[in-house]
């Protein structure tokens, strides 16, 4: 199975005084496993989804921005499911609804904005009945979105790694790899958000007991100024990384953690012959909404 998700990737030292020769990591292309749901975003919903169909609810509802991989995913996955989908949306309508909220709505999502006060406060619109809905969390967060993204290690054996490391959001892909991983692997998050301290503490409240005293680490310093913010130097490396690897990263979450093991790599925090897996969690749709010609893909 994982070898048609497998990339191997070979890293060659930027500093003349590294005298270990290179790091080869291989790449979980799990951004290969489905044209629409990719990444990450199916196994943090399978359990939800089972879970609302089990009792016997008819529509899921979900939280996310106009730009969400997360409801894309969602109204997907609905649709497949014979469920109705609602997407509580962060923001006014613009006229033009973006790539991601015109796919989200042919999938047959029902979206509802909301100002920027009442999405930060998850406020349910007044003319929304929520009694027979289904509420997933923004972007999956929570326990049964960790057990799902605990399948991603038990599919693809992840247990043959020194190290794992992924993209965060809210953290709940991370929390699933967590849960399973062995005492001796070492297990790296790259924050995506500025200033999300409170992260590590969110990971462990949806792990289970005996996994909560379990060692993670979490690297907060490649946001690039925050959640969906960007820069020359990201975009170049993007495409840099694609003549190279022929790897297409997204600019919101997989570029940044490309470009952070290619530093942590320079900063020695790996050991020749480590076996470093990186997981690549999808989310290509969101390079739609870059202008044209920014991606040489
Ligand atoms: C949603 C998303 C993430 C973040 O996942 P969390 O489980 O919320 O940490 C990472 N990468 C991609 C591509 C995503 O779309």
């Amino acid at each position: 199975m994982m070898n048609s998700f497998a990339n191997n990737v070979t890293y060659h030292p930027l500093s003349n005084n590294y005298t270990n020769s290179f790091i080869t990591a291989t790449v979980l292309r799990l951004d290969k496993t489905h044209d629409v749901i990719s990444g990450n975003k199916w196994f943090k919903l399978k359990f939800y989804i089972t879970d609302a169909i089990e009792k016997k609810y008819d529509t899921i509802a979900t939280f996310g921005g106009a730009f969400s991989n997360h409801i894309v995913a969602t109204a997907f996955a609905c649709k497949q499911a014979g469920l109705n989908s609602v997407g509580f949306i962060r923001g006014d309508e613009s006229a033009t609804l973006s790539h991601t909220l015109q796919a989200a709505k042919n999938y047959g999502m029902k979206l509802f904005f909301l100002n920027r006060t009442d999405y930060k406060l998850k406020k349910i619109p007044n003319n929304f009945n929520s009694d027979y809905s289904y509420l997933i969390a923004e972007g999956g967060y929570g326990r049964l979105g960790c057990l799902g993204s605990a399948t991603i290690y038990s599919d693809f054996n992840l247990c043959e790694y020194d190290t794992i490391i992924c993209a965060c959001g809210t953290g709940t892909t991370l929390a699933g790899i967590v849960e399973k991983a062995m005492p001796e692997q070492k297990i790296i998050g790259i924050n995506v958000l500025k200033g999300y301290t409170e992260i590590k503490q969110d990971i462990i409240s949806i792990l289970s007991e005996e996994n909560k005293l379990k060692d993670f680490e979490i690297c907060n310093d490649y946001h690039f100024g925050g959640y969906a913010k960007k820069n020359d130097k990201l975009i170049d490396f993007m495409n840099d990384l694609w003549i190279k690897e022929k790897i297409p990263t997204d600019f919101v979450y997989t570029a940044k953690m490309f470009y952070a093991v290619k530093a942590m790599i320079n900063q020695r925090k790996f050991k020749a012959g480590e076996k470093l897996l990186i997981i690549h969690s999808g989310g290509l749709q969101g390079n739609k909404s870059l202008p044209d010609k920014t991606l040489l893909y």
